[in-house]
């Protein structure tokens, strides 16, 4: 039986809805409006598009959007003030600086300068070390995602075996900690893991996040499986241009029970995820009870 298909565009569009109706309840019922400022360092021409389109989704729920865009040669000093502005700003509740960041700049620096109470991406040192702790914090949009589809598909997915592929600190571990949150008994595999298609055989859920096309195989999958393909991979295929996954699809959906597609299924809960995070932020900053369902 073909899987069934993990539909993240309307998911992600129901979770924007969420967010709206809950940032016009906190400006009738309290006089708040959320506040997202993204920091755009140089020209990329894909973190100017995310950029664009984060800045976009969060007027339509109602936020206020803020956006900041430094030269390249900006200073670690200037980027580091702005950073000290925006975290002393009371209409900004969330700071999200697009990565990657120019070679000059120390990523690790700059995250490590926000609030931790604003950062919505969920990388500052403090959160990493909250959710690895099973303490509340801002967790990362990508793993959030991930996690909130399961919920929906599967309901509970405790005592079910996640094998992860990838274990990067922006999607591969937070993704493993919050699994293990939910009960889930985690494996990590990454570039040293031995005979890795075994390894996804056992797996109950898949999570691919390896930034290799179409890697995961039909026959490493567990008929019956849940694939959640985070990858996101430009090809040229037959002369044309194509978005793949980390997972090779045609075969995974053979053989699994769901399957994110790329596009349309992880890729759309990042933003949404994003959202989410501001309007949590700006809920705990304001000490009002915060929604249910948009966090981990
Ligand atoms: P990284 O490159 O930071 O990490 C990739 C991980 O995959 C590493 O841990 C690496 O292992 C592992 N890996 C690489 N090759 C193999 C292999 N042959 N076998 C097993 N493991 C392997 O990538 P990210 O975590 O940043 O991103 C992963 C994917 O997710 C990419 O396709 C990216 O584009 C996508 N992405 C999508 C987002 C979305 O919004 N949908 C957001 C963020 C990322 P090792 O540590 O040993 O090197």
């Amino acid at each position: 039986m073909a899987a069934t298909v993990i539909d993240g565009k309307a998911f992600a569009a129901k979770v924007r809805g969420q967010v709206a109706e809950h940032v016009e309840r906190l400006k009738a019922d309290h006089g708040i409006t959320p506040g997202l400022a993204v920091v755009l360092v140089g020209e990329d021409p894909a973190s100017e598009v995310y950029v664009r389109s984060k800045g976009k989704m969060t007027v339509e729920v109602g936020m206020k959007s803020v956006e900041h865009k430094l030269d390249a040669d900006t200073s670690e000093a200037d980027l580091l003030a702005l950073i000290d502005q925006l975290n002393n700003d009371p209409e900004i509740h969330g700071i999200l600086v697009q990565l990657p960041l120019p070679k000059h700049l120390d990523e690790d620096l700059v995250i490590n300068s926000l609030d931790p109470a604003k950062d919505v991406d969920g990388f500052h040192i403090s959160n990493v070390g909250l959710l690895g702790t099973g303490q509340k914090s801002m967790v990362p949009c990508t793993p959030l995602g991930c996690l909130m589809m399961l919920r929906d598909h599967h309901g509970s997915i405790s005592g079910m075996n996640a094998v992860v592929v990838g274990r990067s600190n922006i999607v591969g571990k937070p993704m493993a900690q919050l699994l293990l949150g939910d009960s889930c008994t985690v494996t990590i595999a990454h570039s040293r893991t031995k005979d890795l298609p075994e390894v996804v055989r056992g797996a109950d859920i898949v999570v691919a996040a390896v930034g290799r096309p179409e890697m995961v195989q039909g026959d490493w999958i567990k008929p019956g499986a849940t694939v959640i393909d985070v990858g996101i991979n430009r090809i040229e295929r037959d002369g044309k241009k194509k978005l793949v996954g980390d997972a090779d699809y045609e075969s995974c959906a053979k053989v699994a029970g769901a399957i994110t597609p790329v596009p349309g299924g992880v890729g759309p809960m990042t933003i949404a995820c994003l959202l989410a995070n501001t309007l949590t932020a700006c809920c705990r900053a304001n000490g009002i009870e915060e929604p249910e369902g948009l966090t981990a």
